[in-house]
């Protein structure tokens, strides 16, 4: 159990567990959450690029089938087909697909025949030796001797003649005679006819890839193996962060040359996951964790004062009864000494006197030894022994010091109960349990009436019944007999004296015991008071 004084702080320290607990979750999941969409969107990103560059590759090899089925491809044949691509429209980032044709083999020397659509741009391009060009080479080369489609690296391209100035790149589609890719490298060497080509402006491209949405990663791609500022050939528009809260790369082979491809969250990635709202829960958590910290430590405020001016009660309570008594003690002495006639000789009055004078005297002595009880009981210091005893024992004994009441009162009293239930508790507070409830059954019995105990033993209870055929106990007066200073008819106690603490203290002490008491009534047939004890057997290590 916790300390009373403790218990403020444990509910704020658990408050704070789950306010810290649920937050660190919730940033927990929703990091997990984020981690998914920042690839998802990765794959979606690689998986458009890959996709538009196979499309491009298409549209090459359908310029390259055109050589396949005939000899020599007219400027209006290849224009017809270009044409038929609607390129600007369904294909933003071709600046042209171009026909360009092997024209000496040694030293070999290459120029750009035809170039689709014939803008301005690409009028520029017209004739030009890309063999002449290293990069250019290196694609054209490994086109020709793979007889593979080959990706160029970053280039100028020619046709930036005006306007500001893109990265650029080509990819070949080698064309050889007879239309079918010869089998050795010098055969391929040796009947090469051009390439089929498309020259692209990066930019153009990716922005017609990823369309005009704002991207929420914002990618980089550099031609080669690394992202190296100089082979850069695109960085989207998105605004790149600092330190972005994801990033990865990945490696894309395009047409046998690799493109390092980089992906970082944008603020805008990052503004839609939860951020603050962990934070928020956390900080109302607090409110809250401070707020039921403040409302417990308020009652146990005031529950520690309850408990102080309790016990100020029963403190007062028991030296107010033990101060009574020592002057009821000495009349009770001084009545005695009269009795005994050692002064001088009494009267019949002064002897009828002196009689009224002790019974007066015992029954407030009586009164004052249950206050005291109570006020001791209620302060917590009255001690309990746990022995083992015989409940026909505890029996007789309380019925013995009643007999005199039981004859005056012309009752009938029934003993029903063997020898052998034997109960664990403090034998001398029982005695006065089942005193207090002879006492109350024969005060409450009309004479001619009568009065059982009997008692048996359970599986780990011994149970006591004092049965009466009394005036009984209403059912609303049942709960509240067991309450202090509680007399149902005060006009009829006062016949028949008491504090109406006797059930009262027989009750808790029952209940310290481990056991219980408890009534049962009809008003009008009698009453039945079961006290139960924790029985005892010979094995209970207790004994
Ligand atoms: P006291 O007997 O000193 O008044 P108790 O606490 O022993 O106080 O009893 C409280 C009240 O319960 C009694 O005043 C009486 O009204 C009722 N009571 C107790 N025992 C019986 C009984 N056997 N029959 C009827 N009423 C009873």
């Amino acid at each position: 159990m916790v300390p009373a004084r403790l218990v403020p702080w444990a509910i704020v320290a658990g408050a704070l567990v789950f306010t810290v607990g649920v937050a660190a979750y919730v940033v927990h999941t929703s990091r997990e959450r984020d981690l998914a969409r920042f690839a998802n969107a990765v794959e979606s990103a690689s998986d458009l690029i890959g996709r538009r560059l196979d499309v491009y590759l298409s549209t090459l090899r359908g310029g390259a089938a055109l050589y396949a089925a005939t000899d020599t491809v007219s400027p209006e044949a290849f224009r017809a087909y270009v044409e038929r691509l609607d390129l600007q429209r369904r294909y933003p980032g071709i600046q042209g697909i171009g026909w360009s044709q092997r024209i000496s083999v040694e030293p070999e020397r290459h120029a750009i025949r035809y170039l689709e659509p014939l803008d301005a741009r690409n009028q520029a391009a017209l004739d030009y030796d890309m063999y002449s060009e290293p990069t250019r080479r290196a694609a054209m080369a490994r086109a020709r001797d793979q007889g593979e489609p080959a990706l160029s690296g970053k280039v100028r391209l020619v046709q930036e003649i005006y306007g500001p100035e893109q990265a650029g790149f080509l990819l070949y589609v080698p064309v050889f005679r007879d239309g079918t890719v010869p089998n050795g490298i010098a055969e391929r060497r040796e009947q090469l006819e051009g390439f089929v080509y498309g020259a692209f402006r990066a930019d153009d491209m990716f922005d017609g890839i990823f369309g005009s949405e704002t991207p929420r990663v914002s990618i980089h791609v550099y031609d080669g193996l690394e992202p190296d500022p100089d082979a850069l050939l695109h960085a989207s528009s998105a605004a790149t962060r600092e330190s972005p809260d994801y990033e990865t790369s990945r490696t894309l082979l395009v047409s046998g040359r690799p493109w390092t491809v980089t992906f970082t969250s944008t603020s805008s990635f990052e503004a839609s996951s939860p951020g603050i709202i962990p934070w928020a829960f956390l900080m109302s958590g607090l409110a809250a964790s401070l707020w039921l910290f403040f409302l417990a430590r308020g009652q146990a405020r005031a529950r520690a004062a309850a408990e102080t001016a309790n016990r100020a009660k029963s403190t007062f309570l028991a030296t107010m009864s033990h101060e009574l008594r020592t002057p009821l003690n000495a009349i009770a002495g001084y009545v005695d000494l009269l009795v005994l006639e050692i002064p001088g000789s009494l009267n019949d009055q002064q002897r009828q006197f002196i009689e009224k004078i002790r019974r007066a005297q015992q029954h407030l002595l009586g009164l004052i030894n249950d206050v005291l009880n109570f006020a001791k009981l209620e302060a917590g210091r009255v001690e309990v022994e746990r022995r083992p005893f015989p409940i026909a024992r505890i029996v007789d004994e309380a019925r013995a010091l009643v007999e005199s009441q039981i004859a005056a009162r012309d009752l009938a009293f029934v003993r029903d109960g063997g020898p052998d239930a034997t109960a664990m508790g403090d034998p001398e507070k029982v005695r006065q349990i089942v005193l207090n409830l002879l006492s109350n059954a024969i005060k409450f019995t009309e004479p001619g009436g009568r009065v059982v105990a009997r008692w048996s033993a359970g599986d780990d209870h011994v149970c006591l019944e004092i049965s009466d055929t009394g005036i009984g106990i209403s059912e609303e007066d049942r709960d509240t007999i067991f309450d202090p200073f509680i007399q149902v008819d005060a006009d009829l106690t006062r016949t028949r004296h008491g504090t109406g603490l006797g059930l009262s203290i027989s009750r808790q002490l029952a209940r310290t015991m481990d056991g219980d008491l408890t009534v049962e009534s009809t008003p009008g047939e009698g009453s039945t008071f079961r006290l139960s004890l924790p029985r005892w057997r010979d094995h209970d290590p207790a004994a």
